[in-house]
């Protein structure tokens, strides 16, 4: 069993987070150290350490982490200037919590590439 993040817990709502979305199946708040005007993470509501640990069954988790990133970016205005959604995995990829997590960024030009 993967262990729990802080992620699991703002999902069960048991530290006080600002959810923005939340559905059956994922769960979107603002990061609390943003590296752009919007930063937010969406997130699968089940526990998936990594991207390497997703498997065919999340395929339908997966896909939803785009649609609510889409209606997120409206919501904040940025869709048409546009957005960066970024996943990293593990220690090259620069991971520091391990629950996957898409960062929306955008609100400025966010440059060639953008460290997170
Ligand atoms: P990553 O480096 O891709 O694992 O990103 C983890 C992100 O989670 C970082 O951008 C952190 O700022 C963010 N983060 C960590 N703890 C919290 C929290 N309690 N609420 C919101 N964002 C968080």
């Amino acid at each position: 069993m993967a262990e729990e993040t802080i992620f699991s817990k703002i999902i069960r709502q048991e530290i006080p987070t600002e959810l923005l979305f939340q559905d059956e199946l994922v769960s979107a708040f603002r990061d609390i150290s943003p590296r752009a005007k919007t930063h937010i993470l969406i997130i699968p509501n089940k526990l998936i350490p990594t991207v390497n640990d997703i498997t065919q069954e999340d395929e339908l988790v997966m896909g939803r982490l785009f649609t609510v990133a889409r209606k997120l970016a409206a919501q904040e205005g940025i869709s048409d200037d546009g957005y960066r959604l970024i996943m990293n995995c593990n220690k090259h990829g620069g991971q520091e919590v391990y629950h996957i997590h898409m960062h929306l960024l955008g609100g400025e030009p966010l440059g060639p590439m953008l460290a997170i």
